[in-house]
């Protein structure tokens, strides 16, 4: 049976996407060799559209990896000789923080209390801190962080190096290019591409902490280091065969959201959070997770279900409605619903009408 998807990634596609994959095939894209004139141009155009759709000054690179938790692999690899610090609200925070230990380094953290926007009076931010990282969007929790306290956190340590993951947010985030030296997403969240993609973007003080490290005897990686990444990225190539299809893809995708207008699509994005958080506040069992309103992801909505998450999940499945369960241990007391650029006003309205009339457990 057909359904529309509202998992939190990968999900629905974006509508353009199934016509842009049957281009890619009449025009034998997928038989282009990846050091050919043809592929270097397409590659060049992705880069181009993804840093306008992210309004990134010109000045910044783009980097092709596998995934966004390969882009939290080497972020650490390639900028942190020993300390990087992490704020933790969720699974993929935690993540990046878990990568920086396994790879020898020495992290530091500040735990939010889940679905609470975080303390910052109780950081302990060491001094020798090369690398401040933060996850926007907390897919896991559906909380944000805001610019502002990102802004607040980078004065207080000016000589430390900002990483973003906007994995599930971008490109509906007002990034401040002037504070942040390397953010990453991965295309089949916001961008609803099929998964497979991971895109970095570092500004060139990431990249001389990266030279730095290497000159004194620090592994920074082998083919995806940014020496390497950047050497290659200069003549629009990348070191490996890479995901061609994920990067036409997400090239027209960009075309895409650039042709409505990015600026349309973060209000429509806002309207239908908005839709969901009021539906979700007036219901009289499920209740928004995240409490406090500045702090709730605009693009992945979590609600608590006291009653179990499970049968509601089945019986929107039914209707051919696929939501999210909850992540890790709040598998069976969360529902998570994705709100994509993918997911028209009308789904989210046929979501909604769908849960209100179901009869739920306390
Ligand atoms: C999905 C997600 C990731 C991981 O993305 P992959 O493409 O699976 O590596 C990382 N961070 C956030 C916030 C996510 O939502």
């Amino acid at each position: 049976m057909k359904f529309t998807s509202f998992i939190p990634g990968p999900s629905q596609l974006y509508p353009t996407v199934p016509h842009h994959i049957r281009n890619a095939v009449d025009q034998q894209i997928l038989s282009w060799s990846h050091r050919s004139e043809d592929f270097r141009q397409l590659c060049e155009n992705t880069v181009q559209r993804i840093k306008e759709v992210m309004a990134a000054p010109g000045n910044v690179h783009v980097f092709f990896l596998g995934s966004a938790t390969e882009a939290m692999e080497r972020i650490i690899q390639n900028t942190v000789e020993r300390r990087s610090f992490h704020l933790v609200n969720g699974s993929f925070s935690k993540r990046f923080y878990t990568i920086a230990s396994q790879l020898g380094k020495e992290p530091e953290k500040l735990d939010a209390e889940p679905g609470k926007p975080f303390d910052f009076d109780r950081a302990c931010i060491p001094n020798d801190v090369e690398l401040l990282c933060f996850t926007h969007n907390e897919t896991s929790m559906g909380i944000r962080v805001n610019m502002d306290d990102i802004r607040h956190m980078k004065q207080q340590h000016p000589d430390a190096l900002v990483a973003v993951d906007v994995v599930s947010s971008a490109p509906c985030v007002d990034l401040d290019w002037r504070i942040v030296d390397c953010a990453f997403f991965s295309v089949q969240k916001c961008f609803g591409s099929p998964a497979g993609l991971g895109v970095l973007i570092v500004n060139d003080s990431a990249l001389e902490k990266s030279k730095n490290l290497e000159v004194k005897g620090i592994s920074i990686g082998s083919y995806h280091s940014f020496t390497s990444l950047l050497e290659e990225a200069k003549r629009s190539q990348t070191p490996e065969t890479p995901n061609v299809l994920g990067i036409y893809l997400l090239g027209k995708v960009c075309e895409d959201f650039l042709e409505s207008g990015i600026d349309v699509i973060k209000k429509r994005t806002e309207e239908h959070a908005a839709l969901l958080y009021d539906f979700f506040e007036a219901h009289p069992v499920i209740r928004p997770f995240v409490e406090d309103p500045r702090a709730r992801s605009q693009t992945v909505v979590v609600a608590q279900t006291p009653g179990g998450s499970k049968r509601i999940i089945s019986s929107l499945k039914r209707d051919g409605f696929v939501i999210g369960s909850g992540y890790g241990t709040y598998k069976d007391t969360h529902i998570r619903i994705a709100n994509f650029p993918a997911h028209s006003t009308e789904d989210l309205q046929n979501v909604i009408n769908k849960i209100s009339q179901l009869d739920v457990d306390e």
